[in-house]
């Protein structure tokens, strides 16, 4: 499945990235894991 990287709204493919977290129940798929890292830094409050 593609889905939209939420940091840099780069298409990612589900099934080949490694980078991904959840939140809220939501999975969030990376293009990278610099990407992954900003995302968890930012979303935290
Ligand atoms: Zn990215």
């Amino acid at each position: 499945m593609k889905v939209k990287d939420p940091v840099c709204h780069m298409t990612v493919d589900t099934d080949k990235t490694p980078h991904k977290s959840e939140r809220g129940g939501e999975r969030f798929y990376f293009c990278s894991a610099a990407c992954r890292v900003r995302f968890e830094s930012e979303g935290r409050k």
